[in-house]
């Protein structure tokens, strides 16, 4: 019988994959998309006639109950957040309301409405804050430093505990930074690519960074969603850390962008200490041992690939303007 999924975030970078991988796999599928007077299909518009949009929003329990009695999902994936570090600082309480509670929302109408649907909430690394060791683990102690670490921290435990007192099949992916085409560009690897194609293309001339000798775990988000959808086929639910397993720094984000372009970076590249994060969580990279073990996963793209994909595409759609 055709498997059934219903997915949150749909129009992110995360659920427009996730979406075309459940497509590819045969699935229906849902997406519960919020309202927007401007719309906000752009990532999803390929897909119009594949996937079925329900109306719903994660500060609103009613919507999430009928969207789950509606589309009766055999798996609900959460990727549906105020995802934004920074904006975090700004709107910590609506932040806590999309990010934490939003999932106590949507655990509360599984319980109700849908209990043997299995459920993947998105962890984020912030949880981990400054950790105190490296690489981290799944049993490594949650030290969130932002209002967004925080949020995610207690939507991970609000996932487990809904799986230890009611049974619910509910897991946690703690991933890291994951990048593609489709992030925006207030995200420090998306913003180099693409500025490495900017000035390839004489459309700007420098491109301004913070710390480039910040290091982080990046990787794919295609591969990304792939360990998600992994994580809900195992006969027992359990939490995995997705990452990449290995670090780079800003540096070498930049050195092989501009090298993509056939250009030398230090020509057009300046560091403005004002883009320096004061709390920068440094050396964050987690293990994949466990999921590589027991799920047999691990990234299908290099960085290196990885910058060159992105470059190949901003410099193709830049071109096309
Ligand atoms: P994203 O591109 O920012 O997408 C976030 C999605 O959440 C969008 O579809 C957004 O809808 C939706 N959303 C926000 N508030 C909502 C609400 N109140 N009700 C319903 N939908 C709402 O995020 P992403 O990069 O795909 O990340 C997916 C998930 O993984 C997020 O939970 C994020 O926090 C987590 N994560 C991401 C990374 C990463 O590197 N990408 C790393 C760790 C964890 P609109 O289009 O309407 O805004």
């Amino acid at each position: 019988m055709q498997k059934k999924a219903l997915i949150t975030g749909l129009t992110g970078q995360d659920g427009s994959y996730l979406a075309e991988l459940l497509v590819e796999k045969g699935y229906q599928v849902f997406g519960l998309v919020r309202r927007s007077s401007s719309g906000n299909l752009d990532r999803i518009n390929h897909l119009a006639d594949k996937v079925e949009i329900l109306s719903g929003d994660l500060l609103d329990q009613s919507s999430l109950m009928d969207v789950i009695t509606e589309s009766s999902p055999d798996e609900i994936y959460n990727l549906a957040s105020q995802s934004y570090v920074p904006l975090s600082w700004t709107q910590p309480a609506l932040t806590a309301e999309y990010t934490a509670l939003g999932v106590s929302r949507l655990l509360e109408s599984i319980r109700r409405c849908k209990p043997d649907a299995r459920f993947y909430q998105a962890s984020s690394s912030e949880v981990f804050g400054q950790p105190d060791e490296s690489p981290q683990t799944e049993q490594t102690a949650f030290r969130p430093r932002n209002p967004y670490g925080v949020a995610k921290a207690y939507a991970h435990w609000m996932t487990i505990n809904y799986r230890q007192k009611y049974g619910l099949y509910s897991c946690c992916g703690i991933t890291y930074t994951h990048e593609s085409p489709r992030r925006g560009t207030e995200f420090v690897f998306r913003k180099i690519t693409h500025a490495a194609a900017m000035i390839k293309l004489g459309m700007s001339q420098d491109l301004k960074l913070g710390n480039l000798d910040a290091r982080r775990d990046w990787c794919y988000a295609k591969d990304a969603v792939h360990a998600m959808w992994f994580m809900l086929q195992q006969d027992k639910p359990d939490d995995f850390i997705i990452a990449s397993g290995e670090t780079h720094s800003v540096r070498e984000l930049v050195e092989c962008a501009f090298r993509c372009v056939g250009l030398n970076w230090e020509d057009y590249v300046s560091v403005d200490p004002s883009f320096y994060r004061p709390d920068e969580t440094v050396q964050l990279v987690g293990s994949i041992d466990k999921i590589r073990k027991q799920l047999n996963w691990q990234p299908q793209y290099s960085f290196e690939e990885l910058v060159e994909l992105m470059v190949d595409h901003d410099l193709k759609r830049l071109s096309e303007k």
